[in-house]
């Protein structure tokens, strides 16, 4: 399948999408976490994201549009992919759909993730993330087993740096004036579906009846 998957941050983008990649085979790209391994590695492109990602803004559309011309380009895209975390703005969406065009490459849905500001504030305040592999843990519904260390790799489990009080709330922002015009932007293209998304399983069951799966 190959997805767009709108939402606010917290919205369960990531879960959703590593529920999907079982299912077919589907490669979930996240912009998010492209840039954070890149932050780790200290590369060029870590060291020019680094502070709009600290601050809960956008890193730029050009850098973004970079990234992803080539990911798209990787072999594992062919048996199909998530977008997560991508495109955040009108400029992104635009340029993916010249770039898609370019490539031949038809999406099934930009899936649009609803879920309440208050949901949301609860979730990111409590989501906790390994530094290694990414695994995602909640402090009060799903923590390591053993405090700070991750179950899967034995890495650790910390609070991410965007999720302060503060941050988070810049994020949210951010998602408001930047990203939501998006929900517009695919409802004029004829691909939205607007799913209200407090279960990620009720998600997974929208997505497969809407593409067949
Ligand atoms: P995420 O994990 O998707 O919430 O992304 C974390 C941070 O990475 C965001 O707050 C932005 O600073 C940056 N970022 C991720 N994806 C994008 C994107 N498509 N466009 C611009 N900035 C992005």
């Amino acid at each position: 399948m190959r997805l767009i998957l709108l939402g606010a941050p917290g919205a369960g983008k990531g879960t959703v999408a590593k529920l999907l990649t079982k299912m077919d085979g589907s490669v979930q790209i996240s912009t998010g976490d492209i840039l954070r391994a890149a932050v780790k590695a200290g590369t060029e492109l870590g060291k020019k994201a680094e502070a709009a990602m600290t601050a809960g803004e956008l890193v730029s559309d050009d850098l973004i549009m970079g990234i992803m011309g080539e990911r798209l380009l990787e072999d594992d895209c062919k048996a199909g992919f998530l977008l997560d975390g991508f495109p955040r703005t009108i400029p992104q969406a635009e340029a993916l759909k010249v770039l898609l065009e370019k490539l031949g490459i038809e999406l099934d849905a930009a899936v649009n993730l609803n879920v309440p500001r208050d949901v949301i504030l609860d979730r990111l305040t409590t989501r906790r993330t390994c530094t290694d592999c990414g695994a995602i843990y909640n402090v009060k519904s799903n923590p390591p087993k053993q405090e700070g260390v991750c179950d899967a790799c034995g890495g650790s489990v910390v609070q991410r740096d965007d999720e302060t009080e503060e941050a988070i709330s810049k994020r949210l922002d951010v998602f408001n004036e930047q990203t939501a015009p998006l929900v517009g932007f695919y409802e004029g293209e004829g691909m939205l579906l607007d799913i209200n998304a407090t279960s990620s399983d009720v998600v997974v069951d929208a997505i497969k009846a809407k593409i067949g799966a």
